[in-house]
């Protein structure tokens, strides 16, 4: 079916959808680019209810590029803590440096110009050019590629070249030329409510446009990779009622985190063992306390009282560790 034949009611069906349904979110009552590019940095691999008080924290701390530019990496990577991928923290203020720096605090128009910007792909670039400049460009995100994969009956992975190209293609052809934020606004609300991972096709506004015939098999993806296990060690010092912290200069560059140890100690048993999940590792965190005379310093370490702990930058393993660990020592 040529899309240019029903894109309209395809449009119109959506539309009335959206007014009835759409969630009053907080970056929908805005135009502000810099409030769009925050929730579209923070909605990257992250839920809505998760995002909200993060977002509104955020605003407040940091309202502007101005303000954002001026803060420091720790501030700012202290206030995303949390929130995890931690490169997005640091590619917003780096956005927030440029914008100001180099384009006089004013956000670029161009979906072009907007991808100059540090940590900005298509997606994002497109989603601020729509939303923020009303400009009829079409996106497409986790939620608006599994709705379109399903209308399509895409039967090729989406995370292919292949699959990604039909999809923009069948976004764009779907696009109005007046009013694209509300249209892609719409389009991602439909994918988060009602095409979800288990679809509601029988309250679907869109079902009559709908080919797909098994909506659960859909969208097809490449194989993953196998998840590889690791152990990682750390130990707890604690001496004179501080903690002997390190700064990660890889995994979560910049924040603070317990030491990491080459190896278990023998004969120990941790006081702490937890597991978290990383891209695709599944790690196994274990604290071991240190119980020889206080360690020499490398220049990473610093000694932290108990009281600064709340406003240091830590990634949640870290800080839930630290969290099991002090009231018992
Ligand atoms: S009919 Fe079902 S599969 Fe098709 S778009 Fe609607 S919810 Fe998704």
């Amino acid at each position: 079916m040529n899309p240019a034949l029903y894109a309209a009611s395809f449009r119109r069906s959506l539309l009335h959808w959206y007014r009835k349904n759409g969630r009053d979110l907080p970056w929908r009552r805005t135009r502000n680019p810099y409030a769009i590019l925050v929730s579209e940095f923070m909605l990257q691999q992250t839920q809505v209810a998760t995002v909200i008080p993060y977002y509104n924290e955020w605003m407040r701390r940091f309202p502007n590029f101005a303000a954002l530019a001026a803060a420091s990496e720790h501030e700012v990577l202290h206030a995303w803590q949390g929130l995890g991928y931690y490169a997005r923290a640091r590619n917003l203020r780096a956005t927030a440096i440029v914008v100001t720096q180099k384009h006089g605090g004013s956000f670029p128009r161009s979906p072009d110009a907007i991808q100059n910007l540090p940590g900005i792909g298509r997606y994002t670039a497109n989603a601020v050019a729509a939303f923020a400049f009303n400009q009829s460009v079409p996106i497409v995100e986790a939620n608006i590629a599994r709705l379109l994969a399903r209308l399509l009956d895409l039967q090729i992975p989406i995370d292919t070249s292949a699959g990604r190209a039909a999809l923009w293609a069948h976004a764009a052809a779907l696009l109005p030329l007046h009013d694209a934020g509300a249209h892609n606004s719409a389009l991602m609300e439909l994918g988060a409510l009602v095409c979800g991972s288990r679809p509601k096709c029988e309250v679907c506004p869109v079902k009559r446009f709908c080919r797909a015939s098994e909506p659960l098999m859909l969208p097809r993806k490449k194989a993953r990779p196998t998840i590889k296990l690791q152990t990682e060690h750390h130990s707890f010092a604690f001496r004179r009622s501080r903690v002997l912290l390190e700064q990660s200069q890889d995994r979560w560059r910049g924040m603070w985190m317990l030491p990491r140890l080459e190896t278990a100690p023998t004969g120990c048993m941790p006081l702490h063992v937890s597991k978290f999940p990383f891209t695709n590792h599944r790690i196994t965190l274990t604290v071991f306390r240190h119980t020889a005379p206080a360690p020499a310093l490398k220049s990473s370490q610093r000694w932290f009282s108990l009281a600064a702990l709340s406003s240091l930058p830590l990634p949640s393993p870290h800080r839930r560790a630290l969290e099991a660990i002090i009231p018992r020592t």
